[in-house]
């Protein structure tokens, strides 16, 4: 179990909770989640079969604030990536300074195999199944497999349900039915903002060349907002492999080109190369923002660039980050770098607790505020403590947590 997502957030509890000076006490009620919903979910297709489902929902810590974020259907959930990930946006929230706890949840489906109104069923039974949930309780939001689409039916759901309107009580949901603007483009616009922060204070320019690997919400929004902001992109893959042009991508004509295609292959003017390629590719930041463990023992000796952005959840393995940081590379950490969606998630909350919603340059404006503060803070606490910035990040989160806890007569 050696890149299990869970135990590796065990790990840098430890490692950081034992920098930050936490108690026992402190480590052991972190080491939990607190609350595990496991519940099955049988519903008739649409041919009549019986199918059941297995749907999970874990409430990791809430010292903070009510439970917040993501919900994920696909078709190999289990447990134990529920709760790092529920453990993972715990540590968001308070990197970022949100009043909100850390939860997650989803089903194990495979939705491509479902119809339109089978799946409208399974999301809506999720929602009357969850045993606890509101604005004030948990508040689930898109994770991979959902959709604003989805969002808008379980609030929908949740409001049949309660008989009241209630717009705070999901995220992620589409503006027509009190969602936020800027949601979908928010990780990518978070990491493009802390981007430029290490950017400046690493003295790097915008001559900089850049690797993307993931083209999809996060990869593609802050490819083009670094390329619009001068930056050179070089190479950018997707599921499919990568493209590689020494002179820098036209992004937005890339974007184009995704849209008539659906992949960065074919690309004119571009040579191909295999995701492998593209993290060893001769760049000055890497941005992996696809998948998780793409960065190993195997190839971070490999890694060329000065600087990678964690656009993804746990995309380098301990073991790279330990190669790569013996040869001076700078990380921006998961729980920093992407958490523009859960900042833009606690935005959406309070503009339905408010009943007053924001334009985009309202939201933008407020999200760079946020990330920037997280990212000076973290920079602060590596400094004084003489850690990593993922270290940092971490002990940041843990002191604002146990704070908490303490207050709360928790330990
Ligand atoms: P997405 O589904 O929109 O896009 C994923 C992209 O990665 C696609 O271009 C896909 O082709 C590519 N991809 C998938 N598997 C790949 C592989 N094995 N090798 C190379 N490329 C691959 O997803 P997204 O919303 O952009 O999320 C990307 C990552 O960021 C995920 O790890 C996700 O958990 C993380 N993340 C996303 C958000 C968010 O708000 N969307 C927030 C925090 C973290």
């Amino acid at each position: 179990m050696k890149n299990d997502p869970f135990e590796i957030a065990l790990n840098t509890l430890r490692t950081a909770g034992k920098i930050a000076g936490l108690g026992p006490n402190a480590i052991k009620l972190l080491s939990q989640p607190k609350r595990i919903f496991e519940f099955t979910i049988p519903m008739k297709m649409d041919n009549g079969e019986l199918r059941i489902f297995n749907a999970f929902r874990v409430h990791y810590n809430d010292a903070l604030g009510e439970i917040k974020d993501g919900t994920r259907f696909v078709p190999n959930l289990d447990l134990n990536t529920v709760k790092a990930l529920g453990f993972l946006m715990t540590i968001k929230h308070a990197v970022a300074g949100i009043p909100a706890g850390g939860g997650k949840g989803g089903i194990r489906v495979n939705p491509s195999e479902l119809s339109e109104w089978e799946f409208e069923r399974l999301v809506r039974a999720f929602i009357r199944k969850l045993p606890m949930k509101g604005a004030w309780i948990d508040v689930p939001g898109a994770d991979i497999g959902t959709s604003a689409k989805t969002q808008a039916w379980m609030l929908d759901e949740y409001e049949e349900i309660v008989g009241f309107h209630s717009p705070a009580a999901v995220n992620d949901k589409p503006a027509e039915v009190n969602g936020t603007l800027g949601s979908m483009e928010a990780t990518g616009t978070g990491a493009f903002f802390a981007t430029k922060e290490i950017v400046e204070d690493l003295g790097l320019t915008k001559k900089a060349s850049i690797a993307v690997q993931g083209f999809g919400d996060v990869g593609r929004t802050i490819t083009r907002l670094l390329h619009n902001e001068g930056f050179k992109v070089i190479a950018v893959s997707d599921i499919k492999g990568g493209i590689y042009s020494k002179e820098g991508l036209d992004v937005e004509k890339l974007v184009e080109h995704v849209e008539d295609t659906g992949f960065v292959a074919g690309f004119p003017g571009t040579v191909t190369i295999t995701n492998k390629e593209l993290l060893e590719t001769n760049c000055d930041i890497l941005i992996p923002a696809a998948v998780q463990s793409v960065i190993t023992n195997g190839n971070a000796n490999k890694i060329k660039a000065k600087l990678i952005i964690e656009g993804a959840n746990g995309p380098t393995t301990p073991g790279a980050e330990k190669i790569l940081e013996d040869k001076g590379v700078t990380i921006i950490p998961d729980v920093l770098a992407n958490c523009g969606s859960a900042i833009v998630c606690s935005f959406e909350r309070t503009q339905g607790l408010t009943d007053t919603y924001w334009d985009l340059e309202t939201v933008n404006k407020k999200l760079k505020e946020r990330i920037l503060k997280a990212y000076k803070e973290t920079i602060m606490t590596a400094k004084e403590k003489d850690t990593s910035f993922r270290n940092a990040a971490w002990i940041n989160a843990l002191i604002k947590i146990s704070k908490a806890m303490k207050a709360r007569g928790w330990i």
